[in-house]
């Protein structure tokens, strides 16, 4: 008898007809013996209503409540799916974060998994339960109820899948799999069919939201296999798993963009020791996650720096960041929404020059302004606006010949 841990996203439960098709689904694994843990998200789109019904009422929602709302988009979904096993004559019980109890650090609508009880889950595995469990919460020493950061359900599922010990984790969603870039907005999208907990953590770190990078970072520490696959077909997914001399071995190997950024720059500030601390450390002592930071050099004694952060943060660390340039005596403080992250990445591009020229050009071919650029051993990223997100996806996509399955280096750049 194996114990399998299934995750379905809010497509995949979007719905009362869906919530009874995944029942049926999880329902035909268990009846061939497994022991059954389904972790769900809220239904889509509940997440982002609750969340503007709470900027409807507070201009910068209080996090702990902001949690205490967000977290019952999941409590719908696991109580209606207990019941639809239950119509189809089977036995489920829904738990949530704090039930089971899944312990969390108190950083509302960020916190961290610190520990998870699996006594009560393993008590009603072996009633013969199907065990129902609300993705993206916790609670806190104290008792307060936590989220994990958007996308956090496949967290759940993946630290679930490790403290018990799960034979399978598989991660349901609304495509194939794990492609060389979102085949919502690339036809020609490729299906990976094997990926390294290293690459999936670059895609992911970069936008690729298929999967949350804290489940890909759990999964590679505790050697938990991920399968990433379609809830509407039987096929096979990805298989996200430890490096192999048999995957694929490609330059560039994914592109990926993220719209979840805001750009933020501070002109003229002081060119002096201890500058960049008092500017950083009230937004790292905020729990906001700086991305990007660019620090240009002026003749004089000022300079300007333009960092990127999470787009939801945008507000709180403008706010901090006047009373900071207040403070040192910087000109000003401005920045922009509608920005994008456009990166490609490969762990092949670590022996190789000449690729982010390549993508320089072409993006410059379409006539696309780079914003900032920002490099490592395997990813170039690259910030423009916005609205050239797409097809600055399907250029590079096409560029490096990605629909092709292992091109050799030299026909990539
Ligand atoms: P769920 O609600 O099931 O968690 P998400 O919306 O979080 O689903 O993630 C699935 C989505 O991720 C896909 O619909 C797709 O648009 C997007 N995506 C972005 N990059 C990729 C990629 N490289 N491969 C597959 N899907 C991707
Ligand atoms: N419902 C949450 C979100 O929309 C968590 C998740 O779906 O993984 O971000
Ligand atoms: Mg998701």
């Amino acid at each position: 008898m194996a114990l399998i841990v299934q995750k379905f996203g809010g497509t995949s439960v979007g719905n009362t007809d869906k919530i009874k098709a995944v029942a049926q689904r999880v329902l035909s694994c268990h009846k061939q013996g497994n022991q059954m843990v389904v972790v769900l998200s809220a239904m889509s789109g509940e997440t982002d209503r609750l969340i503007g019904l709470a900027r409807a009422v507070q201009q910068m929602p209080d996090l702990r409540e902001m949690d205490m709302l967000v977290s019952t988009g999941e409590q719908v979904t696991v109580s209606l799916f207990a019941m639809a096993v239950k119509e189809a004559g089977s036995d489920a019980v829904s738990l949530l974060g704090d039930q089971v109890t899944i312990q969390t650090t108190n950083m509302h609508t960020k916190a961290r998994i610190k520990s998870i009880d699996s006594g009560r889950i393993k008590r009603h595995l072996d009633d013969g339960k199907i065990v129902v469990i609300a993705g993206f919460q916790g609670v806190t020493e104290e008792g307060d109820i936590t989220t994990l950061g958007r996308g956090g359900s496949d967290t759940t599922a993946v630290a679930l899948a490790a403290a018990l010990k799960a034979d399978a984790c598989e991660i349901f969603t609304d495509v194939e799999g794990v492609f060389t870039t979102d085949p919502n907005i690339c036809a020609r999208a490729r299906k990976i069919d094997r990926i390294s907990y290293d690459e999936m953590l670059e895609l992911a770190s970069l936008g690729a939201k298929v999967l949350d990078i804290r489940s890909v970072g759990l999964a590679k520490r505790y050697k938990v296999p991920v399968h990433v696959r379609s809830t509407f077909t039987e096929n096979e997914g990805t298989w996200v798993v430890e490096e192999d001399k048999n995957m694929e071995s490609m330059l560039v190997s994914g592109v990926t963009y993220n719209k979840n950024e805001a750009r933020i720059t501070i002109s003229k500030v002081p060119d002096q020791p201890g500058v960049a601390a008092k500017i950083f450390l009230p937004i790292s002592d905020a729990g906001i996650v700086v991305d990007m930071i660019i620090q240009n050099t002026r003749a004089g004694s000022m300079t300007d720096l333009t960092f990127t952060v999470i787009r939801s943060d945008y507000d709180r660390a403008m706010k901090l960041l006047e009373q900071v340039a207040a403070e040192i005596n910087a000109e000003s403080v401005s920045g922009a929404q509608d920005i994008a992250k456009v990166s490609i990445v490969g762990v092949g591009m670590r022996n190789h020059s000449g690729i982010a020229s390549t993508m320089f050009q072409i993006l410059a071919r379409e006539g696309i302004n780079i914003m900032m650029i920002s490099t490592s051993e395997i990813k170039v990223s690259c910030i423009i606006e916005e609205k050239y997100t797409e097809l600055a996806i399907r250029a590079l996509h096409e560029a490096f010949a990605l629909d092709k399955e292992n091109v050799p280096a030299e026909e990539q750049v």
